[in-house]
């Protein structure tokens, strides 16, 4: 079984929703580099500051604020079970970086699982997308419906559209996607842990493609 995995594909290729579907079947902790500065936010820390006034624009945190974050909860307990990244490394610098750390650590990337998905496709999914204010469980205003309109069906939660999805911000996020993070799919095809999936055949067949190919 694939134990250390890095989830990558743009913004709205479908990360959220299979993170979540895969935390179900698999043991590794998920590591959020978005949750994470969402949540700093919430509790108005100096890092919340610092990032929502990057996030709201649509732009990348800093690599250094970003690697220093990753550093601290990847040499956490927790992770010797494996870990699943969602949203780290965008940058070859943070790549550079983790790879780094997980020598230091002894905790070595198996997979790095990359979501493909067309522009027009990840616009729409992004301009109708709705998350838990609780929990987190994303939804979409027409294609995943919660059961009560503005609710989510999990925890009872409100749900809200982040304030980076919209239009203007999505453009500069995936613009960052395309000159920064894109790269890093060579990065690791050379390393020979690419893996790539199809995000647009739907989510329970593109979470069991996952499952097998990670071992289960
Ligand atoms: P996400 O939830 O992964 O879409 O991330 C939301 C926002 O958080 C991004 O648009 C960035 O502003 C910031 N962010 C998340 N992860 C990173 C990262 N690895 N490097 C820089 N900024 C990040």
């Amino acid at each position: 079984m694939k134990k250390n995995i890095i989830l990558m594909g743009p913004p709205g290729a479908g990360k959220g929703t299979l993170a979540k579907q895969l935390l179900n079947a698999f043991p590794f902790v998920h590591i959020s580099t978005g949750d994470m500065f969402r949540e700093a936010i919430k509790a108005g820390t100096e890092l919340g500051k610092l990032a929502q006034s990057y996030i709201d624009k649509g732009d990348l945190v800093p690599d250094e604020v970003t690697i220093g974050l990753v550093k601290e909860r990847l040499s956490q307990d927790d992770c010797a079970n494996g870990f699943m990244l969602d949203g780290f490394p965008r940058t070859i610098p943070q790549a550079e970086a983790l790879e780094k750390i997980c020598q230091e650590i002894q905790r070595p990337i198996d997979a790095v699982v990359n979501l493909d998905c067309d522009d027009k496709e990840l616009i729409r999914r992004i301009s109708g997308r709705r998350v838990c204010k609780n929990c987190g469980t994303p939804y979409h205003i027409i294609t995943m419906k919660p059961k009560v309109e503005g609710i989510c069906d999990k925890c009872g939660g409100p749900l809200f559209q982040r304030a980076d999805d919209n239009e203007e911000a999505l453009k500069v996020r995936l613009d960052h996607y395309v000159h920064s993070t894109k790269p890093l799919l060579d990065f690791y095809q050379e390393k020979g842990l690419l893996e790539n999936f199809n995000s647009l055949k739907g989510s329970e067949l593109l979470f069991d493609e996952v499952r097998l190919y990670l071992g289960k």
